[in-house]
């Protein structure tokens, strides 16, 4: 049943959900990202048996802007063990916007998630590495081995854009700094997560990442394991429970599928046994979330019975 989403349908399913593609603004909180063309839409669902299908402009590349704190969490996971890194983050929900500084004050100092900016600031900062670009060329490599392309690079544009307008994210890491959750330079932590954030790729690379969490880690083609199994079901777990900021709850109910989305429109979605789902429509709506992407998931999930629940 599942396997029945073919090129042809899955075209159809995005034509469906096009004239969505205006609701709702485009990030311009940074302001390289108010640039994006909110008619350039695209899906990709890439099997657990390696097979593909896409639909739309494929062609557009996008930041991954908060999808990469999934794969951080992993990489700062293989890095220093579950142990370190829980110790300093937590694993509960907030309910609150990705970027609010408000529960950190009663923590104190120790973010909720790695999902919300204050988690995943600190999770960069555990990737090991001795200066901001060490750690970011330890994090492509890991892209790169996610793909399978070693093309994948960031932004510039995009990461300077932010770090120059970051003062959110500058009180957070202070905040955590002096909490001892984050530790070095507050300005190479920024640089790091900016540059992280700004990793640029398409909908079929990310859908091929969605397809390794889906099957355990693994490499879908020469089965090496990228990710440990037991880490990859805890980025799935945390894209359950605070993938999509605060609208998590209603997300659960309404698609039920382990999924993380980014301010540049993106989401991805990840469903064992089946395989990754990617997509881009960079109109979000009033939490930050693609309105095209929550929709066409919404659809393709009822239709196809994905929900995990
Ligand atoms: N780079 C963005 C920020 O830190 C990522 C946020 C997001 O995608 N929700 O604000």
């Amino acid at each position: 049943m599942k396997k029945d989403i073919t090129q042809n349908i899955l075209e159809d399913w995005l034509e469906n959900v096009r004239p969505y593609a205006h609701d709702g603004q485009v990030a311009n909180y940074i302001p390289a990202l108010s640039r994006q063309n909110p008619e350039e839409l695209a899906v990709a669902i890439h099997y657990v048996n390696g097979e593909s299908v896409e639909a739309g402009y494929t062609e557009a590349t996008f930041t991954l802007q908060s999808i990469s704190k999934v794969i951080a969490l992993a990489l700062a996971l293989m890095d220093n063990g579950e142990e370190y890194v829980f110790e300093r983050v937590g694993m509960e929900p907030t309910g609150d916007p990705f970027h609010s500084i408000y529960r950190l004050e009663k923590t104190p100092g120790k973010p909720l998630n790695p999902m919300i900016n204050a988690g995943a600031l600190a999770v960069t900062n555990m990737i090991h590495g001795d200066t901001p670009d060490e750690k970011v060329g330890r994090l492509l490599s890991f892209v790169h081995d996610l793909t399978d392309d070693h093309s994948i690079r960031y932004n510039e544009e995009v990461a300077s854009s932010e770090f120059e307008t970051s003062f959110l994210n500058r009180s957070l890491l202070f905040y955590m700094k002096q909490h001892r959750i984050v530790t070095g330079s507050v300005e190479e932590a920024l640089d790091a997560y900016t540059k992280q954030c700004a990793i640029e790729l398409n909908v079929c690379q990310l859908a091929r990442i969605g397809a390794l969490l889906a099957n355990g880690g693994r490499d879908l083609e020469s089965g090496r394991r990228i990710i440990p199994k037991h880490l990859a079901r805890i980025c799935k777990t945390f894209m359950v429970t605070c993938g999509m900021y605060d609208a998590s709850g209603s997300f659960a109910i309404k698609v039920g599928i382990p999924a993380k989305s980014g301010v540049s429109g993106s989401v991805l979605a990840s469903l064992n046994d089946f395989g990754g789902i990617a997509v881009y429509g960079p109109s979000l709506d009033d939490k930050g979330n693609s309105v095209v992407g929550l929709k066409l998931l919404e659809l393709l999930s009822n239709r196809y019975d994905l929900s995990i629940f």
